[in-house]
């Protein structure tokens, strides 16, 4: 063995171990691990919108439709959500305001 194929070798194993290193503890150990980063997010997401009609987490930069109502601005998950909305912004504001409470047809004063 010359000093050349020794100097080869030496490189191989070098990136060898360098490759090594980066999937045990570098970015590609995001990859082998099982734990993606997916964002399969449940509740308390980040930083979505609520759709004021029918309660669903809306994504801003998916949302179908959005309305601007007392300078807020609001999104929603279809148009017809939408229509509605626009068609009685307060009574809808005032639903989601109330939380988690179901629709009731009851209604004080
Ligand atoms: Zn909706």
């Amino acid at each position: 063995m010359d000093a050349d194929s020794l100097k080869s070798l030496g490189t191989l194993l070098f990136w060898g171990l360098l490759f090594f290193l980066m999937m045990r503890f570098g970015c590609g150990a995001h990859m082998m691990g099982g734990h993606g980063h997916g964002r399969h997010g449940g509740h308390g997401g980040s930083g979505g919108e609520k759709d004021p009609v029918c309660g669903m987490d809306v994504d801003p930069g998916k949302a179908v439709g959005a309305s601007v109502h007392a300078g807020k601005t609001y999104y929603f998950c279809s148009t017809s959500c939408r229509d509605q909305f626009e068609q009685d912004p307060r009574k809808h504001l005032a639903a989601a305001a109330q939380g988690d409470q179901p629709h009731g047809g009851h209604h004080h004063g």
